[in-house]
């Protein structure tokens, strides 16, 4: 059985002391076929595409401006990134979002004036996109702006067989069937396996099985009985049991139609 975490921070200083091993030995024995890295600040950029191309058949990269990030972005660096997604390793622009937590580092004007340059960009190299929405508590304004921006700016890529993702899906079924109706998926991660977390099952469940792909966001959200322990793409099968068993499908069939999906979300054959 194979599988795909479709969003992963390999590069993240966690995994200095194990990086190549973890890629050429770990994750292959785990069953993960790709993992695909999130490059979302400028510096992360060039080491995305690096990583990928070290590892051509095991890392893919997808480049943005994570909504916390945001305030790094200057006109020089919207340049490069400009010249980066086409690269053929990037897969698209992500993560990129809104995130109403996170105000101390980006001004919530800047998050969406950040945000709309990245939609812009998509647009222009017609490359899927992977979004980060954190909403401040029970205020889902996080999800309506984000939906709002989505709908008057952005032109889906005509090619992909889904044109985004919604990542770390932490949400209610509201915004889960907000998301599909424009034509996105759902990340099922660590989150979905949290024990308070039984509104996101819920919701995932309503908005069915075939919507989802699966992803680690390590090092961080370490699945249930990992907890605090630093989390790698070879958590996937551990997030896979547990949304199998909970969506009550076979392990097999969610890591077929989960593998599919990022295929086809990330244009790959
Ligand atoms: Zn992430």
């Amino acid at each position: 059985m194979q599988f795909i975490d479709s969003h992963a921070h390999l590069n993240d200083p966690a995994f200095d002391p194990d990086r190549e091993e973890l890629i050429t030995q770990k994750l292959p024995e785990a069953g993960i076929a790709l993992s695909v890295e999130i490059g979302c600040a400028p510096e992360e950029w060039t080491p995305a595409l690096e990583l990928a191309a070290r590892h051509p058949s095991l890392i893919g990269a997808v480049l943005g401006v994570h909504p916390e990030y945001a305030s790094k972005l200057n006109p020089a660096n919207l340049k490069e990134l400009a010249a980066l997604l086409p690269d053929k390793r990037n897969l698209a622009v992500g993560e990129i979002g809104l995130d109403y937590t996170c105000f101390e580092f980006t001004a919530k004007e800047r998050q969406q004036e950040v945000f709309s340059q990245m939609l812009a960009l998509a647009n222009q190299v017609q490359k899927p996109i992977v979004l980060h929405v954190r909403r401040a508590g029970e205020d889902y304004a996080a999800y309506d702006d984000t939906f709002h921006a989505l709908k008057h700016e952005w032109k889906p890529s005509a090619a992909a067989g889904h044109p985004g993702v919604l990542h770390c899906f932490c949400a209610r079924y509201e915004e889960a069937k907000r998301a599909l109706d424009m034509g996105l998926l759902l990340g099922i991660n660590g989150c979905f396996t949290y024990k308070k977390n039984e509104y996101i099952r819920e919701a995932v469940k309503k908005a069915g099985s075939d919507k989802i792909i699966l992803e680690t966001d390590c090092p961080y959200l370490s699945p249930q009985g990992r907890r605090g322990l630093r989390n790698d793409p070879s958590n996937i099968p551990l997030i896979a049991e547990f949304a199998a068993d909970y969506l009550d499908i076979p392990l097999e069939q969610l890591a077929e139609i989960t593998v599919r999906n990022t295929k086809a979300l990330y244009g790959l054959v």
